[in-house]
């Protein structure tokens, strides 16, 4: 088979990987994306989570050309609460509202299904003449040398390419054969997403219930058949999540609304229920020889601060500035060494500090759900410490 030619060569095509190839293609570069699913199609079908994008994120959407097909079913996440619940059934102990407009930010982020963004994504990419979109064909094989790295796909495809991008997940196929490894923390939790209808607006306002098992976070979404509607992630231990999970629906909305502590009236579902294992998992190294990680390939953290997929598309903003400032360095040892001089101090602080955060908010040891009711009040009603903490968590 033919030798192909690109300048970047993306393996997979979630959505850190569409963006990644779009805002390459945008900057000039010749990209080949590679994934073995089939293509996106029926947005009803996929990913039931929602992405909350924060502004740097946004940013990257716009420029890749797609924000303003995806803005009408943005929903702006305008104010913060946070409840620190204690009891059963769970009752709100403290409740403090972060608001955007205390940084003079219109909003924290921005609320969009993930189906329908891969959808957009990957029609956007079909569409662009520098990229050459390849579902249902998987990347299997690496061979890096000095001035370029040889891939060859599921269908035998062989390509070269000055970088080989890994955005292929969590079990990232590209990592392993870079021969990367990976240190993963397991919390014994698994995550419930789905979406709910409520009687009660929510008014912009994304509420995170903390309780020990895990956060409970509702994410304002588009009114679902003329009712108000929020996306959850639940967060559980995992033998509870699993028993949620099989509830009759009935029962599950009954105790959804109970964890939830009737904050919009009674919940009812509107999508199917499914279950994400929470871990902190974080790459040894970002790159190999002609060879870089970003999204979860390079880090998987737990969802809870909207941290995950903008901490991947920060990944990229780095990697496609250093292109974009030089373009001949693409995948150069100079182009990588300072992609990972970067981001790895970043992404380690990142992991750790939501790896404790998470911890803090499961707790079922009474001392420290006091110093967790405690911190929410300290942090929120210092008015320097609320908006630097809000800064960080903007990915400031
Ligand atoms: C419950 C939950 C809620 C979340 N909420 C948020 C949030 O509000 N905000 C936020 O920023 N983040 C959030 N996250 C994190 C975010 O969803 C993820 O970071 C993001 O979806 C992962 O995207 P990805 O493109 O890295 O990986 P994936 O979506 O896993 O995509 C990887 C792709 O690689 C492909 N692949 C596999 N094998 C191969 C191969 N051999 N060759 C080529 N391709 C391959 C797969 O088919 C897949 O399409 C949440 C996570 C969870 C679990």
């Amino acid at each position: 088979m033919d030798l192909d030619h690109c300048d970047l060569f993306v393996s997979g095509g979630g959505i850190a990987g569409l963006i990644a190839a779009l805002a390459f293609a945008e900057a000039g570069a010749s990209v080949v994306l590679a994934d073995p699913a089939p293509p996106p199609s029926d947005p009803q079908k996929g990913d039931l989570r929602s992405t909350a994008y924060l502004q740097p994120a946004r940013a990257l959407l716009e420029e890749i050309g797609i924000w303003d097909q995806l803005a009408p079913g943005a929903v702006p996440l305008e104010v913060l609460e946070v409840i620190d619940c204690a009891g059963d059934p769970a009752e709100a102990r403290t409740r403090r509202a972060f608001q955007s407009s205390d940084l003079g930010a219109p909003a924290f982020g921005w609320n969009l299904p993930n189906a329908e963004t891969r959808l957009a994504l990957a029609r956007a990419a079909e569409a662009h003449p520098k990229i050459d979109l390849r579902f249902g064909t998987g990347f299997t094989a690496l061979l890096a040398r000095d001035r370029e790295a040889r891939i060859t796909l599921s269908d035998g495809a062989r390509i070269a390419t000055r970088l080989a991008l890994g955005a292929d997940g969590r079990a990232s196929p590209l990592r392993a054969a870079a021969g990367i490894e990976v240190d993963t923390t397991r919390y014994g939790q698994k995550a419930l997403a789905f979406a709910v209808s409520h009687p009660e607006p929510h008014n912009a306002v994304s509420t995170e219930l903390y309780l020990d098992g895990g956060a409970f976070v509702l994410v304002p979404l588009p009114d679902h058949q003329g009712q108000p509607a929020s996306a959850v992630v639940w967060m559980n231990d995992g033998p509870e999540a699993l028993r949620l999970q099989a509830l009759p629906e009935t029962e599950f909305n009954g105790a959804a609304s109970a964890r939830s502590t009737h904050v919009l009236g009674p919940l009812s579902l509107i999508t199917p229920r499914q279950v994400w294992p929470v871990v902190t998992q974080t790459a040894r190294a970002l790159t190999a020889r002609r060879v870089a990680l970003i999204a979860e390939a390079a880090h998987v953290l737990p969802p809870i601060g909207a941290q995950g997929l903008n901490t991947s598309l920060m990944d990229l903003r780095f990697l496609l500035d250093l292109y974009k400032a030089a373009p001949v360095s693409l995948g150069t040892p100079a182009h990588l060494t300072a992609f990972s001089e970067k981001r790895e101090r970043e992404i380690a602080i990142r992991a750790r500090t939501i790896d404790l955060y998470n911890r803090i908010c499961r707790s079922d040891i009474v001392p420290v759900q006091t110093l967790r009711s405690l911190g929410l009040r300290i942090v929120h009603d210092i008015k320097p410490l609320r908006q630097s903490v809000m800064r960080a968590g903007l990915g400031g």
